[in-house]
C-alpha cells in the first residue's frame, strides 16, 4: 500500500499571538506598500485598484455564522490581488447542515482552495480546523475567542494616526467579555507597550483568563483602583506596561511602577468602542455606555481617535461621524490592504517577505501540552468551546497547555482550543493510581511524562476513576511528590 505523504509545512493564523512582532510589522509594511501602489485617487486610505499577483490562487471563505463585512473584506482583498474566491456563507443549506464536521470540511475544501477563512460561533473552532487542514487557516472570528485580522486593522489604524503604540493610552468601552475583537486587541496593545484603560459595561468585564494572561504573559501591571479613581471614575481597570522588558524585575513594588506611569494617563489617545450585542445581553441595554460628543468633551479627549470595529448599534453616536476624531470608517477601509498583506505573506506572493512555515502550521508552543483522548479526565470548562460540540467534539482531544503560575509554585491549564484557563484540578498517576491536588505536580514534566498522568476536575472524579490520594511520609511534600513522579515515568 502506498504510504500517505507527510503534509508540507504551512502556517495558520488563529490568534493574534500566532504572529510574531516581526510578522505584524511585515503585514503593516506590505499593507502600506499596497496603499501606496493601488490607492483610490480620492481616498488615500482606501484600495482603489487591483493587481494580478495572486492569479494562481483561490481563497475559500467558510462562514458558519452570518457576517458581511469580514467575509466581503477578505474576498475583496483576494480579488484585489487578482486571486479567485469560492464561498460558503449559508451554513443552513451547506454541508454543515447535513452534519459534516469542520475536520472533514477543511480536509475537503483544502483540495479546492489554497487558503481558508473560517468564521464560527464556537470558541476554538478555528484551532480545531487548523489541526486538520493542510492549507493555511485564517480565523475570521471564533465565538468569543479571537478575531486576529480585525486586530491587525485596529493596530494599523492606531499606528497610522499616532505613529507609535508605545506609551499610548487606549481606552476600551462596552462589552469586553463577549467581544472577541477585544481579546485579540488587548494582547496586541500589551505587546506593543500601550497602556490599557478598561471601561466595561456592567457585568461585561474582561474574562479572568484574558486578565490573567495580560499580567503573567504580557508584562502588564494592573494599577490599583485607588490610584486613579478620583480623576477617572469611569475606568474599571488600568494596565500599564513597562517601557523596557527588564524594567519589571527592577521594580519589586508594583505600586512604584504604577506611580511612575499614572501621571501619564492625563490624556486618552484612543477610545475603542465595542458593539452592544443584543442577541447576547438582551436585558442590559440600559446600562451600556454610549460614546457621543458629550462623553468626549474636555481636554483629555481633545485629540482622542475614536475606533469601532463596526457594525454599531447605538453605542456610538452617528453625530460623531464628521468629527475629525472619528477613525472608524478609515479603520474599516484598512481591512482590505491589511488582509491583502496577510494573504500575500501566507501565499508567498512576494518572494522577499513571507511567513516562516512550520510543521503543523504553528510555531512550537512555549508550554508543554497535556494531551489525552476526549473521554479521559478533565474537559474544558467553557461551555461554548468547540470540544463541547456534539459533532465537532469527537475530533478534538482533551488538550491543554500547562502554564506555570507567576510564582512558579503551581500550574494552571489553558485549553488548547479556546484558551480558557482552569486553575483548580487534581493530577493522577496512571500506573500508581494516586492523585494529588498539588498543581505543581505538572511542572517540569515533559510531554512524554505528561502522558503518564491524567488530570481530573476534582477529587470525586479522581476517586471515581479508581485513584487514591497521594500520601508519602503521611505529608504531601513537594520533594516527595517530585520523586514519586520521577521514579515512575
Ligand atoms: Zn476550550
Amino acid at each position: 500500500m502506498a504510504r500517505r505523504r507527510k503534509a508540507p509545512a504551512t502556517r495558520h493564523i488563529v490568534s493574534i499571538n500566532d504572529l510574531s512582532d516581526n510578522d505584524i510589522e511585515n503585514v503593516f509594511k506590505i499593507a502600506e506598500a499596497y496603499l501606496n501602489e493601488f490607492p483610490d485617487p480620492n481616498f488615500p486610505y482606501r484600495i482603489g485598484r487591483s493587481t494580478n499577483i495572486a492569479s494562481d490562487f483561490i481563497l475559500a471563505s467558510l462562514f458558519y455564522e452570518p457576517s458581511t463585512r469580514t467575509r466581503l473584506s477578505f474576498e475583496s482583498a483576494m480579488l484585489r490581488l487578482g486571486g479567485r474566491v469560492i464561498t460558503s456563507s449559508d451554513p443552513n443549506t451547506s454541508s454543515a447542515a447535513k452534519g459534516e464536521t469542520l475536520a472533514d470540511t477543511v480536509r475537503v475544501i483544502g483540495n479546492y482552495a489554497d487558503v481558508i477563512v473560517i468564521r464560527h460561533n464556537r470558541d476554538g473552532a478555528a484551532r480545531l480546523a487548523a489541526e486538520y487542514s493542510t492549507v493555511p487557516i485564517i480565523n475570521g472570528g471564533d465565538g468569543s475567542h479571537e478575531h486576529p485580522t480585525q486586530t491587525l486593522c485596529d493596530i494599523f489604524t492606531l499606528k497610522k494616526r499616532h505613529n507609535d503604540l508605545k506609551g499610548l493610552n487606549v481606552a476600551i468601552s462596552g462589552d469586553l467579555k463577549g467581544s472577541r475583537t477585544i481579546h485579540s486587541f488587548v494582547y496586541a496593545l500589551a505587546r506593543f507597550n500601550a497602556n490599557i484603560l478598561l471601561m466595561p459595561a456592567k457585568g461585561m468585564e474582561l474574562p479572568a483568563h484574558v486578565d490573567n494572561r495580560l499580567r503573567s504573559e504580557f508584562r502588564c501591571l494592573p494599577v490599583p483602583r485607588a490610584k486613579y479613581e478620583t480623576e477617572n471614575a469611569s475606568i474599571d481597570a488600568l494596565y500599564v506596561t513597562p517601557d523596557e522588558p527588564h524594567q519589571l524585575s527592577l521594580m519589586p513594588n508594583v505600586d512604584i511602577a504604577a506611580d511612575v506611569k499614572i501621571n501619564k494617563i492625563r490624556k486618552i489617545h484612543a477610545m475603542y468602542v465595542t458593539r452592544f450585542q443584543k442577541e447576547r445581553w438582551a436585558d442590559k441595554a440600559e446600562d451600556y455606555p454610549k460614546i457621543n460628543a458629550k462623553f468626549l468633551k474636555g481636554r483629555r479627549y481633545a485629540e482622542t481617535s475614536v475606533l469601532h470595529p463596526l457594525p454599531r448599534v447605538d453605542e456610538l453616536d452617528a453625530a460623531l461621524d464628521n468629527d475629525e476624531r472619528a477613525m472608524y470608517f478609515e479603520q474599516a477601509a484598512y481591512g482590505v490592504p491589511i488582509r491583502m498583506a496577510l494573504l500575500s505573506l501566507l501565499l508567498n506572493l512576494d518572494k522577499k517577505d513571507s511567513l516562516e512555515r512550520f510543521d503543523g502550521g504553528f510555531e512550537r508552543p512555549k508550554y508543554a501540552i497535556y494531551d489525552q483522548a476526549n473521554n479521559i479526565g478533565i474537559r474544558c470548562r467553557n461551555k461554548n468551546c468547540i470540544v463541547h460540540d456534539e459533532a465537532e467534539g469527537q475530533y478534538a482531544r482533551n488538550k491543554f497547555f500547562v502554564v506555570a503560575t507567576a510564582r512558579n509554585d503551581g500550574s494552571y491549564l489553558r485549553c488548547f482550543y479556546c484558551e480558557t484557563d482552569i486553575e483548580r484540578f487534581v493530577v493522577a498517576h496512571k500506573k500508581n493510581k494516586w492523585y494529588t491536588k498539588d498543581t505543581a505536580a505538572l511542572l517540569s514534566q515533559n510531554e512524554h511524562q505528561l502522558r503518564e498522568l491524567i488530570i481530573f476536575a476534582d477529587e470525586t472524579a479522581a476517586r471515581d476513576g479508581g485513584f487514591h490520594h497521594f500520601k508519602r511520609n503521611t505529608v504531601n511534600t513537594r520533594p516527595g511528590l517530585r520523586k514519586a513522579l520521577k521514579s515512575h515515568s
